[in-house]
């Protein structure tokens, strides 16, 4: 089992760290080749516009609908979440369209850079997530998805069949129980 890491740009070696701390198999993906290979996908936080830019010039972008709507796990983090967002707004942006919910980037206000906030997260545990959170957009519609996690009464944290999304870094956090908890969630899909 191994697990990729969207290697455009962003968070991407906080990631592969947070895989080494838990033994789990982790590689960068760059490349439709390398998206092949790996059997979830890590769609990490960085600047959402460049990620899209690139996904489309390595042909990421098609390959990776196609495979999350065949069941592919994915996890997006911050703007890993705005990419699979059905509508993103604040400025408006193409999207992945996956996640039936909308997001407001930046929605925290360019005057709070980042925080961090200790939040519940039921389905990790009874242990409070210190929650990292960097321009982080906010979801201002939700649809169809199970809510895990909220801050402030607005959802931070959500599933939808095969993907999840938070709006905050977890590997920027010292706690390995989100990545975990993907994990369990790829090796469900694998073993299936
Ligand atoms: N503000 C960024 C964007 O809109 C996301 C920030 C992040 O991923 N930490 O793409």
């Amino acid at each position: 089992m191994k697990i990729g890491i969207l290697g455009m740009q962003g968070d991407i070696e906080e990631h592969l760290a947070t895989m080494e701390k838990i033994k789990v198999e982790a590689v960068r993906v760059k490349s439709v080749k390398t998206l092949e290979t790996v059997n979830g996908l890590i769609m990490p936080g960085g600047e959402s516009t460049t990620m899209l830019r690139l996904l489309k010039l390595t042909g990421l972008f098609d390959l990776l609908k196609e495979k999350i709507k065949n069941g592919f796990p994915v996890y997006g983090t911050c703007a890993g979440l705005i990419l699979l967002a059905d509508e993103v707004e604040h400025p408006t942006q193409d999207s992945l369209k996956i996640l039936d919910l909308s997001v407001s980037r930046n929605g925290y206000g360019r005057q709070v850079d980042s925080f961090h906030a200790e939040i519940s997260v039921p389905v990790i545990g009874d242990k409070s997530f210190d929650a990292v959170f960097i321009r982080a957009p906010i979801i201002t519609k939700v649809g169809k998805v199970e809510i895990l996690a909220s801050y402030n009464g607005m959802p931070v944290f959500v599933r939808q069949k095969n993907v999840i999304a938070s709006t905050f870094h977890p590997e920027l956090s010292n706690d390995t129980r989100i990545h975990e908890f993907f994990v369990e969630m790829v090796k469900n899909a694998f073993g299936s």
